[in-house]
C-alpha cells in the first residue's frame, strides 16, 4: 500500500523585507512578500528522500494561509511534492499556534496519512510547538528534531542530536516527525519541476470543509493574546575608533563596557 507523506508547509514574510504590525496587533500579512519558510524547504527534501526509497508513495504538502500561500505550495511542487492542500478562509485572521495546528490536523485527518513531516519551527513565529501539537490531536506519537530520517517496516527512525548525546528514536506509523536544518541541503527546483509543478493538483479546502466553527478559530478562538507590540528601534550608527596611539586600549575599554571581556 502507498505510503502517504503529509508535509505541512508554511507561508511566511520575508525577513529580508520590512514588517509591520496592524491595528489589531497581528502581523500585517498584506504589506510583505512571502516565501515557502526555509526550514520546511528541509521537511520536503526529507519526504521526497523517503518517497524515492519507498515501493510505493505519495507526497502531499499542506499549507494554512492566505491567497498568496500557494506560492509556497508551488516552491514545494516545483521541489517534486505530487499534489498540494491549501486551507483558506478569512476567519482564520489572527488563528495562533492552537488554532493552525487545529486546522492542519483536521485537513491532515481529511487527507490520509500514514506519516506527517514538519519543519523544526517557521521562521516567523519560531514558536515551535505545531509538530507537537499535532501529534498531540492526532493521537499519534511524535518524533521531533530529527537530524536523520528514514521509514522501514511500517516504522520512522531518526537521530536527534543534543549537546551531550546523540538519540536514536523510532516510533511506528502514523506518526509525526520534525526534521531540523542538519537533515541535509534541501534540492533547487529544476526547470523541468517548475514546469510539471505548473500542472499538478491543488486543492482548496475553507473551515466548512473541515467542519471547523470559525469560533474555534482566529483572534476570538485564540488562547494567546498579543497585548503590545513595538517597532525594532532603528540602528544606530557604530562607534569609530581611530588609531592615533590608544586604539588598542580603546577597543578593550569598548568591549569591557559591553561585557564581552
Ligand atoms: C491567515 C493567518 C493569520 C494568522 N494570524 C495570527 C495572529 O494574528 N497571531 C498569531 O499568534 N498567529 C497567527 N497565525 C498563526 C501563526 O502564523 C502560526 O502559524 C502559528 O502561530 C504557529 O506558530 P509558529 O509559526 O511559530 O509554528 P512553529 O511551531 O514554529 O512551526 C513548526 C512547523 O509547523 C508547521 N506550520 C506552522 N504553521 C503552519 C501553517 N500555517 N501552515 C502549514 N504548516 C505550518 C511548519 O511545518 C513549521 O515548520 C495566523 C496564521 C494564519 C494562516
Amino acid at each position: 500500500m502507498s505510503l502517504r507523506i503529509v508535509v505541512t508547509v508554511k507561508y511566511v514574510p520575508d525577513a529580508t523585507g520590512d514588517r509591520h504590525f496592524a491595528d489589531d496587533l497581528t502581523v500585517d500579512r498584506d504589506d510583505v512578500d512571502g516565501l515557502l519558510s526555509e526550514l520546511d524547504e528541509y521537511a520536503v527534501e526529507q519526504a521526497l528522500q523517503i518517497a524515492e526509497d519507498a515501493d510505493d508513495a505519495e507526497v502531499t504538502v499542506l499549507t494554512v494561509g492566505p491567497e498568496d500561500a500557494k506560492d509556497a505550495l508551488r516552491k514545494a511542487l516545483s521541489m517534486g511534492a505530487d499534489k498540494a492542500i491549501h486551507v483558506e478562509d478569512d476567519d482564520l485572521h489572527g488563528t495562533d499556534a492552537l488554532g493552525t495546528s487545529l486546522v492542519l490536523a483536521k485537513a491532515i485527518e481529511k487527507a490520509g496519512y500514514d506519516l506527517v513531516i514538519s519543519g523544526m519551527a517557521s521562521t516567523d513565529g519560531t514558536m515551535g510547538v505545531v509538530p507537537a501539537l499535532l501529534a498531540e490531536r492526532l493521537g499519534v506519537p511524535q518524533v521531533t528534531l530529527l537530524s536523520e530520517v528514514s521509514v522501514e517496516d511500517g516504522t520512522v527512525k531518526g537521530r536527534r542530536d543534543g549537546d551531550a548525546a546523540s538519540e536514536q528514536l523510532e516510533a511506528q506509523l502514523p506518526a509525526v516527525v520534525s526534521v531540523t536544518d542538519q537533515s541535509g541541503e534541501a534540492r533547487y527546483p529544476s526547470f523541468k519541476g517548475i514546469m510539471a509543478a505548473k500542472k499538478k493538483p491543488v486543492e482548496s479546502w475553507d473551515l466548512s470543509d473541515l467542519e471547523i466553527e470559525a469560533e474555534e478559530v482566529g483572534l476570538e478562538g485564540a488562547y494567546t493574546t498579543v497585548d503590545a507590540a513595538a517597532e525594532r528601534p532603528a540602528r544606530t550608527a557604530g562607534t569609530i575608533v581611530k588609531d592615533e596611539g590608544e586604539g588598542g586600549k580603546q577597543l578593550a575599554e569598548f568591549l569591557a563596557s559591553q561585557k564581552f571581556i
